[in-house]
């Protein structure tokens, strides 16, 4: 009988859950969300107390814009907040197609497709491209998004040691006869380095592979007008066939997307179950997110004092002795070591009124848990400064 009761289920439960809580707090995994405050690019408020965001993707400085907050508002009024089903029933709105047809243009492709979320979108790619009997073939520091879509797909999934294009060209040489999808993030969402795309797209021509880029973190920020890593490689759409990016990111929005040919986003809107079986996009955040593309394209400014403060911040490392991965996107990672070590720097940081959160296993591998700094347009170079002056008191390289 006791075996049976509620009770002794929810006891069974809790046991479990406890064992793995005391299992996370003894590696010094346990994560913990904070409420921030606060509608300025990088100066918000948590637990009360005043930070500037060294840990947010707004790269641009655009989730607060005054175009952004008013597109929502006035798209709102028109046409409500939800889009009240999935694209395929009612949910598709004329704010989509227009935001579709106007991030065609600026990627230089045929078609595009929004989807809800960038982890929505890699599943909707990879899983509708490869399936049994096909093979994807990922860098090892590949988005976890891209590795749950692979797992998902019922393809073989190959993982190569980051950027090693000796690797890549030996797991394209035994891959068989199915389909053979190349998959990497543009620029790695952890390290900050970019991926060597000119050589994965001529390996990939050359073994009849497709070439899938996630470019979450170069899309607005890099590349002519911001189109991206795949524009700065001067890589065409035959070369890269399939395309995603997020606006949760530089877009300073919510959504996501998958740009391509006519046929793969028919394909897509026909067989991917990711964008299929959810709700679409509310429509005045794609309105929203048409604000946010206008600023993109006309405000080179923001990208050329990003670039800017990202030269000041290295070099600022550099002569105050502290060493960053090697990297030239606005993710510029200090990688520490040991999780406890991590989580202590950073609470030192706060204390100091930086906010740069640790990352740790399993989002970084055993043993590289690190700041992971991330610069926006909305910062000031003394800002970056007093970051520094921080880490090097407290790292002894004052
Ligand atoms: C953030 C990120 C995603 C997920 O995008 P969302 O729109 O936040 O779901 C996918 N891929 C990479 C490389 C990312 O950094």
């Amino acid at each position: 009988m006791m075996a049976d009761s509620p009770d002794h289920q929810t006891g069974l439960m809790d046991r479990w859950l406890d064992a793995r809580a005391a299992d996370r707090q003894k590696q010094h995994l346990e994560r913990h969300r904070r409420v921030v405050i606060g509608n300025h690019p990088v100066e918000i408020l948590s637990n009360e107390s005043p930070l500037l965001n060294f840990s947010s993707n707004d790269y641009l400085g655009l989730a607060s814009h005054p175009d952004l907050v008013r597109s929502l508002k006035d798209a709102a009024d028109c046409h409500g907040v939800g889009s009240g089903a999935s694209a395929l029933v009612t949910g598709y709105r004329r704010e989509h197609q227009l935001l579709e047809q106007e991030l065609a243009e600026f990627l230089q492709r045929e078609k595009v497709l929004l989807c809800s979320s960038g982890y929505l979108a890699n599943l909707a790619v990879t899983t509708s491209l490869a399936g049994k009997g096909d093979v994807i073939i990922q860098d090892k520091l590949c988005h976890a998004s891209l590795i749950d879509a692979a797992r998902l797909s019922d393809a073989e999934l190959s993982r190569y040691g980051h950027v090693d294009m000796a690797a890549l060209k030996r797991r394209l040489a035994s891959a068989n006869q199915g389909n053979t999808l190349v998959v990497s993030d543009g620029v790695f969402s952890m390290d900050g380095d970019t991926a060597p795309l000119k050589e994965m797209a001529a390996l990939s021509m050359e073994h009849k592979a497709w070439l899938v880029v996630d470019d979450a973190h170069g899309i607005g920020v890099s590349g002519p007008r911001g189109r991206g890593s795949v524009a700065a490689a001067g890589l065409s759409s035959e070369e890269v066939p399939v395309l995603t990016g997020t606006l949760g990111k530089a877009f300073g929005c919510f959504g996501a997307f998958v740009a391509g040919s006519e046929k793969l986003i028919d394909h897509l809107v026909n067989e991917a179950r990711s964008y299929i079986y959810t709700t679409a996009m509310p429509p005045a955040l794609a309105a929203s997110a048409r604000a946010a593309l206008r600023r993109v394209i006309e405000d080179d400014w923001r990208r050329d004092h990003l670039k800017a403060l990202i030269r000041h911040f290295r070099g600022g490392a550099k002569r105050r002795g502290l060493a960053l991965m090697a990297s030239d996107s606005p993710i510029q990672p200090m990688v520490i070591g040991d999780s406890r070590v991590t989580l202590e720097l950073a609470a030192f940081l706060q204390q100091k009124g930086y906010l740069v959160v640790a990352m740790r296993p399993p989002t970084v591998r055993k043993g590289t848990s690190r700041l992971r700094i991330t610069l926006s347009a909305g910062h000031r170079a003394e800002q970056l400064d007093g970051l520094l002056d921080a880490i090097a008191l407290a790292t002894g390289h004052a």
